[in-house]
């Protein structure tokens, strides 16, 4: 009996393991760690030293009648330094005519982290110059994370952040929606930072063909 002959088939070889090294991301302004910080319980130690220095200097200084650190008791009370810069209530503004600056675009819905915009439009055939404007502009402050993200997309400046927080205060969250009417606040009478521009000048048709014309021919 003849034994029956294999074909040369060479096994597959085994696959390749490559160890990578793992390679630790260096931050630029990543500080370099004494042997003692990295002992971690003697920092933990410091920063509650640090922690009970303040809170015992600031009872001696209210037990002996100065005025130490304040905490504010939000909300029956509220603070007045803001920052200059501090995020706060939204603010729509408002054509000199009283209506809003809002086209409707949603651009400030798309761009919300927290997805708390929501606007309804409308269309007007009778206003040409701002056919799209908004008929319900609602901001669900329970989520709203003030960002400004919505201040930074809006292409006509039509919606803003003043200074001052909002009235949050509610044991309702559907009470935490600003409404439209709420945010319709801002004057441009009374904006020295951004008065309104005046009312551009009729051009006469002749004037009208001539820009047409000029700017067919870029
Ligand atoms: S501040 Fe930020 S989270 Fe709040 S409505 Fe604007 S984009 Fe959304
Ligand atoms: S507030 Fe600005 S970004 Fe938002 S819908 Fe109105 S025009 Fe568009």
């Amino acid at each position: 009996m003849t034994t029956p002959i294999k074909p040369d088939v060479k096994p597959p070889a085994p696959p390749v393991v490559r160890t990578v090294k793992y390679a630790r991301k260096q931050y630029w302004n990543e500080p370099t760690m004494t042997w003692w910080e990295k002992a971690y319980l003697p920092e933990v130690l410091r920063g509650l030293a640090i922690t009970t220095g303040i809170f015992l200097r600031n009872m001696g200084k209210w037990i002996t009648g100065r005025r130490g650190a304040v905490t504010t008791y939000y909300p029956e009370e509220k603070r007045a330094d803001f920052a200059p810069a501090n995020r706060g209530k939204h603010i729509l503004t408002q054509r000199p005519d009283g209506s809003p600056q809002c086209i409707a675009c949603n651009m400030c819905a798309t761009v919300c982290p927290a997805k708390v915009i929501e606007i309804e439009s409308a269309f007007d055939i009778n206003d040409p110059a701002h056919p799209k404007s908004p008929i319900r502009f609602e901001i669900d402050y329970s989520r709203c994370v003030f960002c400004g993200l919505c201040v930074e997309a809006c292409p006509e400046d039509a919606i803003r952040m003043e200074q001052d927080i909002p009235n949050l205060v509610s044991g309702d969250r559907y009470n935490m929606w600003l409404t439209m009417d709420e945010m319709l606040t801002w004057n441009p009478k009374q904006d020295v930072l951004k008065p309104y521009p005046p009312k551009p000048v009729a051009l006469k048709v002749s004037d009208s063909i001539m820009r047409g014309r000029e700017s067919s021919t870029h």
